[in-house]
């Protein structure tokens, strides 16, 4: 094993990425080995991004051929409002508000064309909600907290740090 090999870190979890090398979610180690050796995943190099079939060194990418990840928009259906809160640990998204979050608002409105992403959620009190109204932040002049992520964004972000330094390795 070469020195650079343990650099990357987290070795003891491997991100699975399905057919379109899209990163689906981090799974223990000893799984990723179990499905590679089973034949349902390969081993990926992160460098060249090709396919091994067997288990030698470092280990940090694995694809399943017959899997697609599920979409961000599919992980926000169904208590949209319980998961944004959750992100936002219940706590109002807007600058200079200590308030809890009992309502989720859409940064873009719906009435100005705003979606139903998790980029366009936050958590916010009712008085913020109602301050806001139709308008967005800028036309509000109010100022989030911080930038609001999909629930893999950490994932995604994981992924590119793997494939960058194993490109510069
Ligand atoms: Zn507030």
């Amino acid at each position: 094993m070469s020195p650079h090999q343990d650099r990357l870190g987290g070795t003891a979890v491997v991100i699975a990425v399905d057919r379109n090398y899209v990163p689906m979610m981090e799974i223990p180690r000893r799984n990723a080995i179990r499905a590679v050796v089973s034949g349902r995943a390969y081993v990926l190099d992160p460098a060249t991004l090709v396919r091994r079939s067997e288990v030698a060194g470092s280990l940090h990418l694995v694809i399943y051929p017959s899997a697609v990840a599920c979409t961000d928009a599919k992980l926000l259906m169904g208590r949209i409002e319980r998961r944004v809160l959750r992100r936002d640990q219940s706590i109002c998204q807007y600058e200079g508000c200590q308030n809890r979050a009992t309502t989720v608002d859409h940064l873009i409105p719906l009435c100005q064309g705003g979606r139903t992403t998790w980029q366009n959620l936050v958590g916010a009190c009712l008085r913020c909600n109602q301050l806001k109204g139709g308008r967005t932040p800028e036309q509000a002049g109010m100022r989030l907290k911080r930038v609001p992520r999909g629930p893999r964004a950490h994932l995604f972000e994981r992924f590119e740090r793997i494939l960058k330094e194993a490109s510069a390795a």
